[in-house]
């Protein structure tokens, strides 16, 4: 790959090349219509059906897959479930990507009543805190995400699933940044994935559906998608999703044994940062370090042949200080001498090396 050695991997990842090889033709000459009558529509409906298996393989059983044009878009779906349940309190993690944030205040602007749930140090969920607000009753629902886009903590999805429903509430579980990395939780309600985190194209996620958990109609018009999201949908973006799902699956351990392994790698060329959130409960290729002294603004003016994040790449630039941060107890100092490096399938030894002895030469020169 040419340009600045990418350690961005939570913000989005290259796409693979056996993704584009697929995409191609549908983009270039399968032109149909999916849900035309005829051969070439039949075609893509087709393409698009495999695509749909595909992607599903590494989701729960006993559900159905929604194509989406982003998590995003998959998520405020999802809210829409609130609708048809009896409570109207919503439970978010506070740890949440601002696409679960920004919906439940939306909500609770229509009158729902939210509440945001208090992680401990390791940016884990706390329980006593969750079994006290589902206590009180009227619950509708309650997200928390499986990995965190910043600071990578892995939560206790199912054994928080155990307790939501023994409320009475459903459980949207965003597992944007799990995805084919770790095991999916299987008792979550309604599941959001993105393509462009597992090597896709951008444009394109999705919502599952456990059986028997209605969703409102969200887009209205043609009646695509069981009549829940009108809209054509594209082939390529289908069928590139597909593709990239199928090589998550395939290549599950091969990927996660080489992410482990830069992992190692990463954390002893930062021996003198501190780590962020969990050592332990942690999705490997997400590194969030801290080095106190440093300027993350001015290290990143620096440092330019390496494409990396202060923060959260959604918050970054935003000036505020990263809510992830917060809520894992860092002050403001701490928050701002912090980076995040995402690594992944694409990056290698010496990616690190190279990236490890400019970000820590530059570090060197502000302290
Ligand atoms: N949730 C998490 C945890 C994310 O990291 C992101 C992307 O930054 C999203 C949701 C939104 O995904 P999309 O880009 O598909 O809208």
């Amino acid at each position: 790959m040419t340009g600045p050695i990418y350690l961005d991997y939570q913000a989005t990842t290259p796409l693979a090349p056996q993704v584009f090889d697929v995409m191609t033709p549908w983009l270039r000459d399968k032109f149909g219509n999916p849900h035309s009558a005829h051969r070439l529509g039949r075609e893509a409906a087709a393409a698009i059906a495999v695509a749909r298996d595909q992607v599903s393989t590494l989701l729960p059983s006993g559900g159905q897959f929604v194509f989406t044009g982003s998590a995003t878009e998959a998520i405020n779906q999802a809210f829409g479930a609130a609708k048809l349940v009896k409570g109207l309190r919503l439970l978010v993690a506070q740890t949440e990507h601002a696409a679960i944030l920004d919906t439940a205040a939306a909500y609770a602007a229509e009158g729902y009543k939210y509440f945001d749930l208090p992680v401990d140090a390791e940016g884990l969920l706390d329980l006593d805190i969750l079994a006290e607000e589902l206590g009180r009753g009227d619950i509708a629902l309650v997200a928390v995400m499986l990995v965190n886009n910043e600071i990578g903590t892995i939560q206790r999805i199912d054994e928080i699933a155990d307790m939501v429903h023994a409320a009475g509430g459903l459980l949207l579980c965003d597992c944007v940044q799990g995805y084919g990395r770790v095991p999916l939780p299987e008792k979550a309600d309604l599941i959001a994935i993105s393509a462009h985190k597992f090597h896709g194209p951008k444009g394109i996620g999705g919502l599952w559906i456990r059986d028997g958990v209605d969703v409102p109609e969200f887009i209205h018009g043609g009646g695509q998608e069981g009549g829940m999201r009108s809209g054509t949908l594209s082939p390529a973006l289908c069928v590139g999703m597909g593709e990239a799902a199928r090589l998550m699956a395939e290549r599950f351990e091969e990927d996660r044994a080489h992410v482990e392994a830069l992992a190692n790698f990463a954390r002893f060329e930062f021996g003198q940062w501190t780590i962020n959130g969990s050592a332990t409960h942690r999705y490997p290729g997400n590194l969030n370090i801290r080095r106190d002294g440093v300027d993350v603004g001015r290290l990143m003016s620096e440092v330019r042949d390496v494409a990396f994040s202060a923060g959260s790449a959604c918050a970054s630039g935003s000036g505020r200080t990263s809510h992830v941060l917060k809520a894992v107890s860092l002050n403001s100092a701490q928050a701002k001498s912090s980076i995040r490096l995402g690594f992944g399938r694409y990056t290698s030894e010496d990616d690190i090396i190279r990236a490890a002895t400019m970000i820590n030469e530059a570090a060197e020169r502000q302290i």
